[in-house]
């Protein structure tokens, strides 16, 4: 099902003449109504009118999040604030919160993209659909709230958190749709059969919209299993616009960006050089429509690779492969790096554990040790001692085949890893609190 399908299965070329005209409109319009872009223009000797090519993107500076926040509160947006109708703001859990101003058309335009990505997943006006996303200053819950309305979906606004609660509406409700995070998705399986007593199959769950937070392949099978649905991978960022930059279609075989609104495309995180399209990299966006802010190729710092390959759902719109995380989500010890997803991968490969891990990097000794707490299913934790020794040198083994180092597994009680009602804190970096 199409929301829009004269645009999302537009001929590339056509595709490619509209995102050059845009990419003309937004460059003029941050030169001239931001002076930080200006600035920025000036000092690299560029000017508007040089920006003939799509390629020629290439030539212009790049903005990070520290340019964000140095902006910090209004400095980047692009129309006066009686045109701005809405503000977001990142969490700001790591310094100053980065801010999102929307005009009226932006608010509209999100509701337009999250319609697409919901409706690319068969949601229509007969669903009930539940946004477990915080609402408030967080994109989440608002974004999706827009997009479901605009479906005409019955949309039931629980925000995030007080868990019961939200089981209660799912029975009441006869919800169909969930949207939150892949780890609260989990909770809310947990929580239902284990506090609430309802079986998550016995529920009218259909598909879930998860995102927010790096999650795995195999997170997504444990996620299907557990809460009787199809899930789906959705991608977002509050620079950008929040969750509907891109999204899943049914094949799940990748996110499909919007790119006429979002030019996409993927760097060397260490040089910054552009990378060709297949190569693994960091995410750039330019927002190409964004009246209140717009991006001028922003660094997100995600990992991933551009997919042109024609995809069955027929859509011309390239994808994204699952985000393998952020670039700043890296861990570097005894100079190998790895990804939290790698430790992910190999945890959910192995039976007898629960989906809900947490990884501590300590320095006991002037080296970087890594402990991987890992939950025990109810199962093995009645086990005999032996068994549990087993299955716990087991898990060391898998992962250190992933990422390459020797990791120490310690295995935890059930339901002793604290839960998260929004992005799970997964890394727990204690090295430099010594
Ligand atoms: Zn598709």
């Amino acid at each position: 099902m199409y929301w829009n399908k004269e645009v999302e299965c537009m001929p590339e070329e056509k595709l490619r003449e509209l995102q050059l005209e845009r990419l003309k409109q937004v460059v003029k319009r941050a030169y001239e109504k931001v002076p930080f872009y200006r600035k920025k223009f000036d000092e690299a000797g560029l000017k508007p009118e040089d920006i003939r090519t799509l390629e020629d993107i290439k030539y212009i500076p790049f903005t990070s999040k520290a340019d964000m926040r140095e902006a910090y509160p209004f400095g980047l947006f692009a129309a006066p604030l009686e045109e701005i109708v809405e503000v977001h703001t990142s969490s700001g859990t790591t310094g100053k919160p980065v801010v999102a101003g929307y005009t009226r058309k932006d608010i509209e335009l999100w509701g337009e993209l999250i319609a697409r990505c919901l409706t690319m997943i068969g949601v229509t006006k007969h669903d009930i659909v539940q946004i477990a996303y915080g609402y408030g200053l967080f994109t989440g819950g608002l974004g999706f709230h827009y997009g479901a309305q605009k479906i005409g979906a019955t949309v039931v606004p629980a925000s995030a958190g007080n868990t019961r609660r939200q089981i209660e509406l799912m029975r009441d409700f006869g919800t169909t749709v969930i949207a939150c995070t892949p780890s609260y998705s989990l909770y809310l399986a947990e929580y239902a059969k284990e506090e609430v007593g309802i079986d998550p199959a016995t529920l009218k769950l259909r598909v879930g919209s998860f995102g927010a937070e790096m999650w795995t392949e195999e997170m997504r099978k444990e996620i299907e299993k557990r809460l009787g649905l199809k899930a789906f991978n959705v991608y977002g960022l509050t620079e950008i616009i929040g969750p509907g930059v891109a999204h899943e279609c049914e094949a799940q075989a990748g996110l499909h960006v919007w790119e006429d609104h979002f030019l996409i495309e993927i760097i060397d995180p260490e040089t910054g050089e552009t990378l060709p399209d297949g190569e693994e990299g960091e995410l750039v966006i330019t927002s190409l429509t964004r009246d209140g802010m717009p991006m001028l190729r922003f660094r997100t710092r995600d990992i991933t690779r551009i997919i042109r390959k024609k995809c069955d759902c027929g859509r011309t719109m390239a994808r994204i492969e699952r985000i393998k995380g952020r670039t700043d989500d890296m861990i570097k010890v005894r100079g190998v790096m790895l990804f939290p997803y790698q430790i992910e991968q190999a945890i959910l490969e192995v039976q007898g554990v629960e989906p809900h891990y947490q990884i501590v990097l300590t320095r006991p000794h002037y080296l970087d040790e890594i402990e991987v707490l890992v939950e025990m299913s109810k199962e093995t934790f009645s086990d005999e001692v032996r068994e549990i020794e087993e299955l716990r040198k087991k898990l060391e083994k898998r992962i250190e085949a992933a990422v390459g180092i020797r990791v120490k597994v310690t295995l935890v009680e059930p339901k002793s890893l604290p839960r998260s009602e929004g992005k799970a804190k997964r890394i727990i970096d204690k090295r430099n609190l010594k």
